[in-house]
């Protein structure tokens, strides 16, 4: 049978109300009805008692690796106003437009072969996925070429994606087209809407892009249909309204919405981002058919993401694998703060062979080295610098509420050398008030949680 939440009516007014000391009686038995049946936990859910990561775990993870992300060349044939590497970061690395040399690719890929013939593989039938970063990966070919030869002599089911701007894609489409990459484009909407994205000549790059892809849609429909998505960047210059109404005309396609990163800003450059920096969810706020689109665009819409990452983390029917359901059990066996076991998700190899858990994160952070000479990745060195890292942490995260939930990444944080301070941080008030919205949104919205149930948790 599937799950439900039983629809209490309570008093509307009382739950929009923000929680004041005298209300905390209504909503401790609002939360403890839930908790009666079984729908949130009675006490906040520990982990297995494994606060500290261990080498096994390491180990454990990159011998069953799912993904590998090779950024393959930091070049660019394009100088987008907004871009990371560009004049409004002061953060960001510097660039030396080195490419990935190929020998770099190919000692990763030995090593991890080597790994999967460990004790700690489980994992020999599973797909692997390996993606192409940059940069603009299309100026460096080679290293493409050289890393899917190499995956045809591996024993494994090898899918392969690139972000891409798309504006070198006329020149690669049979490659493209005979591995069946998946291509991510970045694209920002029209014309108009696209304007911040511009060759190194300051030319506009909308025209060249459309006609790419054009073409790769009347040559190979059925490789566009299925391996093409589009990333947008909000700005000043585009809505969210806009965005979604030329990809569903041109394209007939539904982009990722992504706004400006607003962290590491120049001082000096603070006012001119600030005036490019548009909000998504208050450009989603602004859709005329907001009603129309809200089914539509579903998890895009911040009330809808937020409740589905509720019923994720805190409902207790919902497990992570066949083998927690199976053994009746949700096995959390990494409890500190919400960053992940390193490699569990993905490796990430820059350009100039620094090893790294993902690419979000800063090239300072590096967990090991690869160069001609092979790979350097100590498991017992990693795990020892997190769990310093976690040490620094642990006495906010002891009496956090969010500890069962947390979806903190520690690389995020400031700091974090020295004495870290996590704003995502939460009391038991507002724990109780975040508790109480997110039920009155699946109280007021009983089919979307049968369809988050249904169509993105099951499936
Ligand atoms: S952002 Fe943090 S938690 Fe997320 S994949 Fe990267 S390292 Fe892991
Ligand atoms: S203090 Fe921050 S990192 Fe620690 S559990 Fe709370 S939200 Fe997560």
């Amino acid at each position: 049978m599937h799950p439900y939440i039983p629809f209490i009516h309570f008093e509307r007014q009382a739950a929009e109300k923000t929680i004041e000391r005298e209300d905390f009686e209504y909503y401790k038995k609002k939360i403890a009805y839930y908790q009666s049946h079984g729908i949130i936990s009675e006490k906040p859910v520990s982990g297995n008692g494994q606060l500290y990561l261990s080498p096994e775990l390491i180990e454990e993870s990159i011998s069953n690796l799912k993904q590998i992300v090779f950024e393959t060349t930091e070049k660019c044939n394009l100088q987008c106003k907004y871009c990371y590497y560009g004049e409004y970061y002061h953060t960001a690395p510097e660039r030396k437009n080195q490419d990935m040399p190929v020998e770099y690719a190919k000692k990763m890929m030995e090593y991890l072969s080597k790994k999967q013939l460990s004790e700690f593989n489980q994992s020999w039938n599973h797909w692997m996925y390996i993606s192409f970063y940059g940069g603009e990966p299309m100026m460096n070919m080679p290293l493409v070429k050289s890393v899917i030869k190499a995956g045809k002599m591996k024993n494994r089911q090898i899918a392969y994606s690139m972000t891409t701007n798309a504006t070198l894609l006329n020149k690669n489409v049979p490659l493209v087209v005979d591995n069946d990459i998946h291509l991510t484009i970045s694209l920002d909407g029209n014309k108009e809407n696209n304007s911040y994205r511009v060759f190194r000549n300051k030319a506009q790059t909308f025209d060249k892009i459309l006609s790419n892809l054009k073409k790769l849609q009347q040559q190979y429909p059925i490789y566009y249909e299925k391996n093409i998505k589009f990333n947008a960047v909000l700005h000043n210059k585009n809505s969210v309204q806009e965005i979604y109404d030329f990809f569903q005309t041109e394209f007939n396609k539904k982009p990722a919405i992504l706004e400006l990163n607003n962290s590491g800003i120049a001082e000096e450059k603070s006012n001119e981002f600030y005036a490019t920096y548009r909000n998504r969810n208050e450009s989603l706020s602004q859709l005329e058919n907001y009603a129309q689109l809200e089914s539509e665009l579903f998890l895009d819409m911040p009330s809808y993401h937020s409740a589905l990452i509720f019923l994720h983390q805190y409902i207790q029917f919902v497990y992570k694998s066949y083998e927690d359901l199976l053994s009746g059990e949700n096995r959390i066996l990494w409890t500190s703060t919400g960053t992940c076991i390193p490699f569990s998700r993905k490796i990430f190899i820059t350009a100039n062979g620094k090893i790294l858990p993902c690419e979000k994160i800063a090239q300072k952070f590096a967990l090991g080295t690869v160069d001609e000479n092979g790979v350097y990745l100590d498991a017992t060195e990693i795990a020892n610098k997190y769990n310093t890292y976690y040490k620094t942490l642990s006495k906010q995260c002891a009496v956090c509420y969010r500890q069962q939930a947390c979806n903190q990444c520690i690389f995020f944080l400031e700091n974090l050398e020295d004495k870290p301070v996590c704003h995502g941080f939460m009391d038991k008030n507002s724990m109780q008030k975040y508790l109480t919205n997110t039920i009155s949104f699946f109280e007021n919205h009983p089919h979307d949680y049968s369809r988050m149930m249904k169509d993105v948790i099951i499936s």
